[in-house]
């Protein structure tokens, strides 16, 4: 590999607002797209880049949109609409917009920033295009909505047109709107676009929507390097594997955000149950859950209201929105005018980000290497570091070859995933309430709150809410099975007493338990790691609990450190 000289962001000629903004974000550096693009972008060229989610694409084409905003503003005091970026998407807009609030936190008052995707009034929106931001994002259909209707002008003042997602506007139909669109545009524009595939309907779009533009088509490897993303694998049959999760989260081994990947939807609702009876609460995700409720837990996720995604499969994490259509299929409808035209604005599909997952987990092991990539990739995104540690029963020991053989190709032949050792006969209590969790949570019990599930979205849909005013006994009952509970919750499980604890963890002075309901210690965002305990709870301790669980190949990574 070739000795590339990084680009930083200070050697942008970016505005020091939105450098102080990137360094509140704590992005040390460009991603591999933000350092080729952000330069292009900013002499003005048309680009088109081939970025996939989670490349840091937002960023490479918002930092330069905002600085061209900057640049304008010196130079001239007239307001008007000087960016407009599209994207298939409400969430896919929310999430544009929200980097934008990010980057512009400096600058707040100079550039002004409104998303028009979002479910509102027409009118409202109509009042604050009045006010000419100087960005709009909008889905192309919202866009050209507010065209038609004169509520927004780009002939005169538009400098900037960016289409994320460009390979998903044609899938989601929007191709005509598009084509419409451009004929409110004035005659000269930068123009932008992102797509995730180099696609013929992309290149069309290309074609009437960029002008001698470079295109970038970075190679990025499958994978984050090593020194950014860890991989791990521990070999344990199906009891142990409960008990051990059990001990690393309680005894804070496990830091940050976590993704635990399991087999079968039936077995996501096995472990929340078991996890639950700890007091450790998680968040289910599956495709046979209602699109509704998988948009809801990601974006609970998100906003850390929950710190453990139970998944059952990648799929539903690629398609929040469940894939109900796949793209094609989706756009084939789309075309064919279908009546839905709800859908089609909240569809989530690809793109939609879990921020900052420290920790993917492999409950089961992934039934291939396409699905341990898939996986592995919900971890170290951007610049962030991030850890993978797989549970390995005998019986998924060759899936576990094929993926080491394949990873260990694009890493000149050197073993990838660490042995992650585990000594559980040290936390042999753990085990033995572990054992009991695990069987209390039966069939029924699982059955119970796959039900339970659906009736919360039930008592939830929009659509039923005039039925319930009409049947108020219906509602009721409905409510009242609610409280159900699937497991026994015996309260004493949720705390670990001292002689539970590894004789290197336990602390001779106090009986003090360890609280499952105490915040694990705040991490840094990109703290992904499975590491040492002894920092916060034990921290006065001098034997290294690290040493006693022999978990000797742990990094310690200098971001789970408290700065
Ligand atoms: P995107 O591909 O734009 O969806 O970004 C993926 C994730 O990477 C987001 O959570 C960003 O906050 C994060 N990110 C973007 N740029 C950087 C950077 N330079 N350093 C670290 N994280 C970044």
């Amino acid at each position: 590999m070739g000795e590339e000289k990084k680009v930083m962001f200070h050697e942008m000629e970016l505005d020091d607002r939105i450098l102080k903004a990137i360094s509140q974000l704590g992005w040390p550096n460009p991603t591999l797209i933000q350092e080729t693009a952000i330069p292009l972008l900013l002499e003005g060229k048309d680009v088109l880049m081939r970025a996939r989610t989670g490349s840091g694409k937002t960023a490479a084409f918002t930092i330069p949109v905002i600085q061209k905003i900057l640049n304008l503003k010196n130079t001239s005091t007239h307001q008007g609409i000087k960016a407009l970026i599209l994207s298939p998407s409400k969430e896919l807009c929310g999430q544009i917009t929200s980097v934008i609030n990010d980057l512009t936190l400096k600058c707040s008052r100079e550039v002004r920033c409104i998303d028009i995707s979002q479910n509102g009034d027409m009118q409202i929106q109509k009042s604050l295009l009045a006010d000419k931001p100087d960005i709009v994002v909008a889905t192309p259909s919202r866009a050209l909505a507010h065209l038609k209707s004169n509520s927004m002008r780009l002939k005169e003042d538009l400098s900037v047109l960016v289409v994320d997602e460009a390979d998903l506007v044609f899938s989601f139909g929007y191709e005509a709107e598009i084509k419409e669109l451009l004929g409110h545009l004035p005659k000269i524009y930068q123009a932008v676009l992102a797509s995730a595939t180099l696609s013929d309907d992309v290149l069309s779009l290309k074609k009437i929507v960029l002008r001698n533009p470079v295109t970038l088509k970075l190679e990025e490897p499958e994978l984050a390097p090593s020194s950014q993303l860890q991989h791990y694998h521990l070999f344990a049959e199906e009891d142990d594997k409960a008990a051990i999760l059990y001990a690393l989260l309680k005894l804070n081994l496990i830091r940050g955000k976590s993704i635990i990947f399991v087999r079968t939807v039936d077995r996501c609702y096995k472990l929340k149950l078991y996890l639950e009876q700890f007091k450790i609460s998680s968040c289910v995700l599956n495709s046979e859950l209602p699109a509704a409720i998988r948009c809801l837990s990601v974006e609970q996720f998100n906003r850390g209201r929950y710190e453990i995604i139970v998944a059952s499969d990648e799929k539903a994490l690629e398609k929040p929105d469940g894939g109900l259509l796949g793209d094609e299929e989706f756009g084939k409808k789309r075309r064919q005018k279908s009546k839905r035209k709800k859908d089609k604005e909240s569809g989530v599909s690809r793109g939609i980000d879990f921020q900052h997952v420290s920790n993917v987990i492999n409950f089961d092991f992934p039934l291939d290497v396409t699905s341990y990539v898939h996986r592995a990739g919900r971890t170290a995104r951007g610049n962030n570091q991030g850890s993978v540690l797989s549970f390995v029963a005998i019986k998924e020991k060759p899936l576990m070859d094929a993926v080491e053989d394949h990873l260990s190709k694009g890493f000149n032949g050197q073993q990838v995933l660490q042995k992650y050792e585990f000594a559980l006969e040290s936390v042999e209590g753990f085990r033995y309430r572990s054992r009991d969790a695990w069987r209390a949570v039966t069939r029924v019990a699982v059955r119970e709150a796959r039900l339970a599930e659906l009736r919360r979205e039930l008592l939830a849909c929009r659509q039923l809410q005039g039925y319930f005013e009409e049947n108020p006994t219906d509602h009721a009952a409905l409510k009242r099975d609610k409280a159900l509970h699937t497991v026994r919750l015996q309260p004493q499980l949720a705390h670990v007493p001292e002689y539970l604890l590894p004789a290197a963890l336990r602390n001779e002075d106090t009986e003090a338990d360890v609280d499952a309901a105490a915040p694990a210690p705040k991490k840094k965002k990109q703290a992904g790691n499975f590491g040492s305990a002894k920092r916060h709870k034990y921290q006065a301790r001098q034997s290294d609990p690290l040493k006693s669980f022999q978990l000797k190949n742990l990094k310690k990574t200098p971001a789970a450190d408290d700065t």
